[in-house]
């Protein structure tokens, strides 16, 4: 089962239904995610960013892995990088993904579990799937995404957050057909357990055939909702499985499922996310988000230099699972 669920969700406090005069955000773009290949040769559909999307802002990357079934030996992961000038948040709902990294830390998140790695001023990690998944194979499916720093903090420490399951902050859509799990920031008035420097709302919510979820979202926030799997309506769009939805202005979001949904858990699995855009120029390139080119030449001196740290040493020889 993926990530967290619950026995009956009608026992959990439900999102209150925004009243009728409440102006909804209309859906102004459907993106299809692309498919691509990440790390060491993993398959990742990817959202985000395409040409165009800045109404992601203060988002920079979305990248759903898989959900795969893997056969011994296929799973892999993204051995040792750097990162400079952002967040990761990686949630988990399906497998268990192991990390280290170069300051002697590291962490392992299974199902329902969300990683926060602000990378700031420059880390190395590496990114696998436990060592037990490689060997024996199976499923596997989580996301990562991409929360820019402002300028201001770029150059942050880097600092980590562990997320468990049991931290997430569950509730049911007014109808109760609906499980929202908020991961960060707050919805309808319920704050989940997740702090960011730059201000977001972050949730996942299965949708049962034909629930309806609908709720106050800040005016102020980019508004986004992607499809993980399954079929259905965000605003009066239809949309499904790899599709991302952009949300205009107004006050309140809206998802509908379709009463019939041909995925593993029977539901429409969506992620609801949005935030304070930060609107500065956002030069990327690879694992480096800067605000120019000269912070980006900076960055790749830095790593060459050691500067972002180093691989510890006890990572340096043997195979490296994934690889
Ligand atoms: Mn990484």
């Amino acid at each position: 089962m993926p990530a967290v669920t619950v026995d009956n969700i009608l026992v959990l406090p439900r999102l209150p239904r925004p009243e009728s005069d409440a102006r909804q955000r209309p859906v102004v773009s459907v993106v299809s995610a692309d498919r691509q290949r990440e790390g060491a040769g993993f398959e990742v559909r990817r959202p985000f960013p395409s040409l165009g999307l800045r109404a992601a802002d203060p988002f920079v990357l979305l990248d759903q892995m898989g959900p795969v079934a893997y056969e011994p030996y296929e799973a892999k992961g993204a051995p040792w990088h750097p990162h400079r000038g952002f967040e990761t948040v990686t949630y988990m709902l399906d497998g268990t993904m192991v990390h280290h990294d170069s300051n002697g830390g590291g962490g392992t998140i299974s199902e329902g579990d969300t990683q926060w790695m602000t990378a700031g001023s420059g880390i190395l990690h590496d990114e696998l799937p436990a060592e037990e998944l490689v060997v024996s194979g199976g499923l596997f499916h989580g996301v990562q995404l991409w929360v820019n720093l402002p300028r201001a903090l770029k150059m942050t420490p880097p600092r980590y957050q562990d997320l468990r399951a049991s931290e997430l902050t569950l509730v049911s859509s007014h109808d109760g057909g609906a499980l929202v799990r908020v991961i960060a920031g707050e919805l309808g008035g319920f704050t989940g357990p997740g702090s960011t420097y730059t201000p977001i709302s972050y949730a996942h919510a299965s949708l049962s055939p034909g629930a309806r979820l609908e709720t106050l979202w800040p005016q102020e926030f980019s508004a986004l909702a992607y499809v993980l799997s399954g079929s259905g309506h965000a605003g009066d769009r239809p949309v499904r499985e790899g599709q991302l939805a952009v949300f205009g202005h107004g006050e309140a979001i809206t998802v509908t499922a379709d009463d019939h949904q041909d995925t593993p858990t029977g539901d429409l699995e969506i992620l609801l996310l949005g935030g304070r855009p930060i609107r500065e120029p956002v030069v990327q390139y690879g694992p480096f988000v800067m605000n120019s080119r000269a912070e980006i030449i900076e960055a790749m001196e830095d790593f060459e230099a050691g500067r972002m740290g180093h691989v510890p040493a006890e990572h340096l020889t043997g195979r490296r699972l994934g690889e």
